[in-house]
């Protein structure tokens, strides 16, 4: 099999690029290990920035997002008991955000690929990239029992953080950086609507808690626990009675229970893998980085690497400059330390770290309170969270 660009993983990253060049009219094929339906119902990230909505809409894939996705002004910041709204229009001159699932993400994508694209294979497991700095990479992947190549003369690993692209990069021009953190996130989908209609960030004293949505019948709830908690450890009670808790404030808001139907545990983690080129091999997404999900901006990263890949071969098939893929890790990086930045940021801010001191619980509450007093920090935050832009 041969291709212009091969694509490994088809996430958001790998799918968003397939739509990108076929409507650049540029080839791809995309290998994806797991089925349609693991793909589909995986659930992750759920807030689009504005500059993933604009792109999502420019490659005609939003229609479905405008129809049922919610568009949100602002956030809560709760601690102490207090309240503090974040206005992200008023403080960003118009900017929001998106609460449209990345599941539905896919779920668009993919339909668009099957009818409109090019191929696209489940159950088709890249095993390695070889020849990633000569004129013509490949991708050995094993579909139907059968081992195969595809032969490219790109090769994109938008293969998540467990992918195998990136071993393709020689150790020694490798450079990782990496943070974990001692705690985790117990989410939970429950069908109950949200008992708020933004998304409430609540600092506490036993630790984070984050109250978002699906949709307006379904709630999606995290609590910070321990690192290496198992979900089956809480009981359904337990969950709702802890996330009461983190909650509380001085009025009579109240927080609505219903049926847990999915929870797990998501640990923390800050990674970057420099260079995100090596050759004619392209990382882009969870391939190359993570970042703890406080920030909301892992979906939103690989959507800015793919449309940097896609703008950046289309400019070398329109003038014959290589320029701009030559840049592509420098590019991509400016945007990914900053995103690194304010995750870290929001997640220092926000979680309890075991063993802290009281000095260092009381600048987190001040750096809190510096939030809600002053426009210039309170404009920061909102502008980090609707988005970086593209350059
Ligand atoms: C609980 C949670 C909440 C999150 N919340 C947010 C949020 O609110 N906002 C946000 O922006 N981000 C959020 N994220 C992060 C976001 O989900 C990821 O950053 C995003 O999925 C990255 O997309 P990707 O396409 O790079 O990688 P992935 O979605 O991981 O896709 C990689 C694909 O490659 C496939 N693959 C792997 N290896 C191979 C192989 N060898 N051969 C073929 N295919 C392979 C995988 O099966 C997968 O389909 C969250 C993540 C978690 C876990």
């Amino acid at each position: 099999m041969r291709t212009t660009v091969g694509i490994i993983g088809a996430g958001p990253a790998g799918l968003l690029l397939a739509r990108l060049l076929h409507n650049a009219g540029i080839d791809s094929v995309v290998l994806e290990s797991r089925d349609r339906a693991y793909v589909e119902h995986r659930q992750r990230a759920g807030i689009l920035e504005q500059g993933t909505v604009d792109v999502l809409r420019a490659a005609g894939a939003g229609e479905r997002m405008d129809r049922e996705g919610l568009r949100h002004d602002g956030i809560e910041l709760r601690f102490a008991k207090r309240r503090h709204r974040v206005d992200f229009p008023g403080l960003t001159g118009g900017r929001s955000v998106m609460v449209y699932a990345q599941t539905e993400v896919c779920k668009d994508l993919i339909a668009l690929q099957l009818k409109e694209g090019g191929p696209l294979l489940f159950e088709a497991e890249a095993l390695a990239v070889e020849g990633a700095d000569s004129e013509s990479p490949l991708v050995r992947f094993r579909h139907e029992g059968r081992e195969d190549v595809l032969e490219c003369d790109y090769v994109v690993g938008c293969d998540g953080s467990w992918g195998v692209a990136r071993k393709a990069i020689p150790e020694e021009l490798t450079q990782v950086f990496e943070r974990t953190y001692p705690f985790g996130w117990l989410g939970i989908l429950a069908d109950v609507p949200p008992s708020h209609d933004e998304l409430v960030y609540a600092h506490h004293d036993r630790g984070f808690a984050l109250l978002s949505m699906r949709s307006p019948q379904v709630s999606r709830l995290y609590l910070q626990v321990p690192e290496g908690t198992d979900a089956e450890e809480w009981t359904d009670e337990a969950i709702w009675d802890e996330l009461e808790r983190r909650f509380e404030t001085a009025d009579d808001w109240r927080l609505e229970r219903g049926p847990i139907t999915q929870k797990s545990v998501t640990p923390m983690r800050s990674y970057v893998h420099e260079p995100m080129r090596h050759g004619r091999l392209f990382l882009a997404g969870d391939a190359a980085h993570i970042v703890p999900p406080t920030g909301a901006k892992g979906l939103n990263l690989a959507v800015g690497d793919v449309v940097t890949f896609a703008r950046a071969l289309v400019h070398l098939k329109e003038t014959g400059s290589a320029e701009r893929l030559d840049a592509y890790s420098e590019t991509c990086l400016r945007r990914v330390w900053q995103a690194e930045r304010f995750s870290y940021a929001m997640t220092t801010l926000l979680h309890r770290t075991p063993g802290a001191t009281p000095f260092e619980d009381r600048i987190q509450l001040a750096r809190l309170d510096r939030i809600t007093a002053a426009r210039s920090a309170e404009q920061d935050l909102a502008e980090c969270y609707t988005g970086f832009p593209l350059e």
